[in-house]
Formats: C-alpha cells, sequence, structure tokens
C-alpha cells in the first residue's frame, strides 16, 4: 500500500470567494478523495502551509512514500529545514508530484536547481489541450491520445526546468502558447512528475482525466522498495566481506 503525503498551501480557499465555490475544503480534500478511491493507496495524509512544520516532521516523511505538493502564494513562508527534510527524502527515494503553480515552490526548484518559476502566464481561462505524448508510459496508463480542460491558467514556455527525463505531456493553450505540461526526473533513488494543470478557481481537480493523471503518477513515483536505502552510508566493510564469502 502506497502511503500518500498531500501539501497543500491552503490559504486562498479561506479567502477568497471565488476559491472558495469551487474547493470549499481545499484543494487537498479533493486530491484526498479521488486518491483514495484507488485500492493500492494506503494511508493518506494531508499538511497545510500553517501546521507544515509539524505534518512534515521527519517521521512523518520518513512514513511517505509519496508526496504531493500543491502551492502559489506563500511558497516563501515554507520553512527552509521542512524543505531540507523533504528534498533529503526524495533523494532517499520518496516520490514527489508537484502540481500546477508548485513551479514555484522551494522543493521543486531546490530538486530542479534552475529557476524553475520562470515561464509565460496568463489568467485568462483559456481552453486548453493536453497530448499524450508517451502513450507507454504508467503516468498515461487509461488515457487516450489527446483531451481537453476547458479552462485552465495559461502556462507558456520558455520553461526555466532542466530538460526532463520523460516528456509526458505537451499543451497548447488557446492563445498560442505551447507548455511542456508533463515531465519526469529522477533526483538521487526518487521520482519526480511535474503536472501543470490546476489553477485554483476552476474546477479541473474534479476532471477525470486529470484525477487519472495524479493517481497514476502517485503509482509511478513510489518507491519500488520501500526503506531499501535505511542501511546507506555505515560503511563498506562488512556488505564487501560478506560478498566475498
Ligand atoms: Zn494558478
Amino acid at each position: 500500500m502506497i502511503n500518500v503525503m498531500i501539501y497543500n498551501e491552503f490559504v486562498h480557499e479561506l479567502k477568497d470567494e471565488k476559491v472558495k465555490a469551487v474547493y470549499p475544503d481545499g484543494i487537498h480534500s479533493v486530491i484526498k478523495s479521488f486518491l483514495e478511491k484507488d485500492s493500492s493507496i494506503g494511508k493518506i495524509r494531508c499538511a497545510v502551509l500553517e501546521d507544515h512544520r509539524q505534518t512534515l516532521s521527519k517521521e512523518a516523511l520518513d512514513d511517505t512514500d509519496v508526496l504531493v505538493w500543491w502551492g502559489h502564494m506563500r511558497h516563501q513562508e515554507v520553512d527552509d529545514e521542512a524543505v531540507a527534510r523533504v528534498c533529503r527524502r526524495v533523494l532517499d527515494g520518496m516520490g514527489l508530484v508537484v502540481l500546477h503553480s508548485g513551479h514555484a515552490s522551494k522543493p521543486f526548484k531546490a530538486l530542479m536547481g534552475t529557476d524553475t518559476h520562470l515561464l509565460r502566464w496568463r489568467e485568462a481561462g483559456e481552453k486548453v489541450r493536453l497530448w499524450n505524448i508517451a502513450k507507454n508510459h504508467p503516468i498515461t496508463r487509461g488515457l487516450s491520445e489527446t483531451f481537453t480542460i476547458p479552462h485552465d491558467e495559461t502556462y507558456g514556455e520558455p520553461f526555466g526546468i532542466p530538460n526532463p527525463d520523460e516528456l509526458i505531456f505537451l499543451s497548447w493553450f488557446q492563445g498560442g502558447e505551447v507548455f511542456r505540461s508533463g515531465c519526469t526526473w529522477r533526483r538521487g533513488e526518487g521520482k519526480v512528475f511535474y503536472f501543470q494543470s490546476g489553477h485554483e478557481t476552476f474546477p479541473i481537480y474534479y476532471q477525470n482525466e486529470v484525477q487519472l493523471v495524479i493517481t497514476n503518477a502517485v503509482k509511478w513515483a513510489c518507491p519500488v522498495e520501500r526503506h531499501c536505502v535505511a542501511d546507506r552510508g555505515k560503511g563498506n566493510t562488512p556488505a564487501l566481506e560478506q560478498i566475498r564469502n
């Protein structure tokens, strides 16, 4: 069973009527409710900005296989020590699924090592067409070649990410922009997936295809063997002796 942690900033939903109307209990609640329908997913916990110093503790992260991250207004208020714990766990094998404006979050920037906040953007509620360009990838299982989201925030290239290991989705926006909207990377033992869809004023996380992408991504990002690196760094003599005998 996959243990999941969902981090959502959870500020805008409390303050803005338009956002509250779409996500009255927060974006994290909607993500949790569709993830828990999948039988391979076990424990799902949530962390929000206000409590993240406790909810993203070392103990909690050690017990997390995949962390899902959504934030947009208050990236700078995320504690640097919590960010360091997240990055350490990714390097040791925890999966990380970064959604939408999480492109500018501290953990994603740290793991990518580039100016990931750099992109074109426009709030115009434009239609977006996503192209599945990795039809045999676990993240696109069950999806057709293309699907549309009626309204989303427009993101456009150039996007300041390092070249992805795998490009899963390419998006076309009504206003003419194109965007690498689904990308994967390996960082240490961990798998990272970025998925662009999900502006807070539109009901994007209620859409079937989007739920399927995120559910598939959580399953893909889960480490194959939990705790496989637990004994690393304790010196090489015993292991070498065992091989020789
Ligand atoms: Zn947005």
